[in-house]
Parts: C-alpha cells; structure tokens; sequence
C-alpha cells in the first residue's frame, strides 16, 4: 500500500504563483485519487510492495488487466509524489545542473524558452519534463496522460504537470501565464539534487 509523502509547506507556500485552493485540491483530491486506484489495481499482486518506480518500469510485465489502471494512476502517484517536492519558492539557479543546463542549452533563456514550448504545445494533458537519458543527457520531453518517463528509460529531474487540474482555478484557459509562473517556484535545490542523482 502507498500513501499519500507529506507535504513539507502549507498550500499557501506557493502563493500568488500558485494559489493555496489549487495546492489543497490537487494535492488531498487529485492525488489522493491515484494514489487509491493505484492500491486498488495492485492489490494481491505480486508488485504491491515493491517501489512504484520499479513497478512502472517494468510495466510490459503486469498482467494485462490492471497494466492501464497502474500506468495511469501509478504514473501519477509517482509524477505527483515527485511534482510536490521540485516546488518551492525563492531558491537560486545554481549548482551542478545549471551549469549543464548551460551547456546543453547553451543558456538558461533558452532552456526556458525550450522546456515552456513543450509545456504549452503538449495537447491535451500531460507534463513536460526535463530528463536525464541513459546516457546521461539533458533532455526535454513531454509525455500525454501520465504516461512517464520512467517507463521509457528516462529519469525525471524538473517536471510541470500541464492538466488543467494544475492551474485552472487561477489561470483558467491560460497555460502560458502559468508555465512562466512555474519558473518563480522551481526548487532548483531539489532539481540538483535529482541530477546528482541521476548521473551517479
Ligand atoms: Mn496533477
């Protein structure tokens, strides 16, 4: 059984970027949901206990009746588990994963003008993300629904979550004003420390 990882601030943290009624709804809501279908779908399996992670790296292994449940709502306890933690206000670009940033962007302005395209031209929902490849690579990508980047070999380090579940209440039908609010609450010290990590 997962449970819902605690929130380490309050739904107002974020605020005005992203408003506190948002955080309470897609955080006790949204991803309450997933993380209770996920339960569901894994139940009496032989991956109920393993890490969500694994689980959805060998999603080809589940037995066909439950493998769109666990992708859908695994996909998004684990994207949303990994989305509280990459927020935070206030924190500086810095660190090792800027300074690959530069290099593979050539500029941070440019890997956000990069990283935002894919946030706005993802149809539909999903996420863009900025990944590390199993070559050790930067790479932006977006991927539809919660489909993740896990299950294709990739390791997430900054991601936005692109449903309108995530910004509709303030933004409305406004994705662009949100994407570049997201950049005011990006915890770059947590986006290194996903680097760090995975490039070891
Ligand atoms: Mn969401």
């Amino acid at each position: 059984m997962y449970q819902l990882p605690k929130l380490n601030y309050s739904f107002d943290a974020l605020e005005p970027f992203i408003d506190a009624k948002t955080m309470e709804v897609h955080y006790s809501k949204h991803h309450q949901s997933y993380l209770d279908k996920t339960n569901a779908a894994l139940a009496g399996t032989e991956w109920e206990n393993k890490p969500i992670k694994e689980v959805l790296q060998n999603l080809d292994k589940l037995d066909e009746s439950i493998k769109m449940a666990v992708k859908n709502n695994g996909g998004g306890h684990y994207h949303h588990t990994f989305f509280w933690e990459i927020l935070k206000k206030d924190t500086l670009f810095s660190g090792e994963v800027a300074s690959a940033i530069e290099t593979e962007f050539k500029s941070f302005d440019e890997f956000k003008k990069q990283f935002s395209e894919a946030a706005l031209t993802q149809f539909g929902s999903g996420w863009a993300w900025l990944v590390v490849t199993e070559d050790k690579k930067l790479e932006i990508i977006k991927t539809a629904n919660q489909d993740s980047p896990i299950t294709i070999g990739k390791e997430p380090i900054l991601g936005i979550d692109v449903w309108e579940h995530a910004y509709y209440l303030k933004y409305h039908n406004k994705r662009a004003e949100y994407v570049e609010n997201f950049f005011s609450v990006i915890n770059w010290e947590q986006v290194n420390k996903n680097y760090l990590e995975a490039i070891k």
